[in-house]
């Protein structure tokens, strides 16, 4: 029987032993590649959760603090620190900010490929979450580009932020319960300068995940475009 691909699924469910979780059991070390604050809880804040609750160190890098996206009135440091105080809430504590100026990215594509092989060797990360290859936005485009091109040995999932998206391809569910997806809402609303925009609306993210959850038969997920997957053998 031919190897269909595009029918296969992976599913990976919370653990029900509160001693593990299967995910941390694999990934010791996550970096998520988040172009603007607010992509990466987005994207995959409950599986952040997951990761952090569980022990993984995961490295969050926002590559804008998008001070252009600002509504008037706030100060220019508003998205940096809200971006700790999301960050602060999924419990990830590795938190860097670069400044690149927003839909610029494309300019810059080889400072942020410098950037991204530096981790690569250094962080040296077991999965990388970045924006999905069918993204339309530029930044994260190149953020999605040059990602793949930094981490040729990692298993890279893409996240999906569906207003941004077109002929995403839903290869692998990652289910959560509600406490996680409530930290997701909770994350995101800490970007109260970015509360008018419709994909911030609590009521949205919680029906997204229903929606993925729904799919497989669980109660919520997060879906990614798995752009490379290494499975390694356990090492203990
Ligand atoms: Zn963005």
């Amino acid at each position: 029987m031919p190897w269909r691909y595009a029918r296969s699924r992976t599913v990976y469910r919370q653990a029900n032993d509160s001693k593990g979780d299967v995910l941390a059991d694999s990934w010791k070390r996550a970096l998520v590649l988040s172009p603007h604050t607010d992509d990466g809880e987005l994207g995959c804040g409950a599986t952040l959760v997951r990761l952090a609750a569980a022990g993984c160190h995961v490295r969050y890098i926002a590559f804008s603090i998008a001070n252009r996206s600002l509504p008037e009135g706030f100060p220019p440091d508003t998205l940096a620190r809200e971006a700790r105080e999301a960050t602060a809430v999924l419990g990830v504590k590795d938190v860097v900010l670069h400044d690149f100026d927003v839909r610029t990215f494309p300019q810059h594509r080889q400072e942020i490929l410098e950037l991204l092989v530096k981790e690569s060797k250094e962080f040296k990360p077991d999965v990388v979450f970045q924006p999905s290859p069918s993204d339309m936005h530029q930044d994260h485009q190149t953020v999605a580009r040059e990602g793949l091109r930094a981490f040729k040995r990692t298993t890279m999932l893409g996240y999906l932020l569906p207003w941004n998206t077109s002929g995403f391809s839903d290869d692998c569910y990652i289910t959560f319960g509600e406490s996680e997806l409530e930290k997701k809402v909770e994350a995101v609303g800490k970007y109260r300068s970015q509360a008018h925009r419709s994909y911030a609306d609590p009521d949205y993210i919680r029906s997204l995940a229903k929606v993925h959850g729904v799919t497989v038969g669980r109660p919520y997920a997060e879906v990614f475009k798995v752009a490379r997957l290494v499975l390694d053998p356990p090492t203990d």
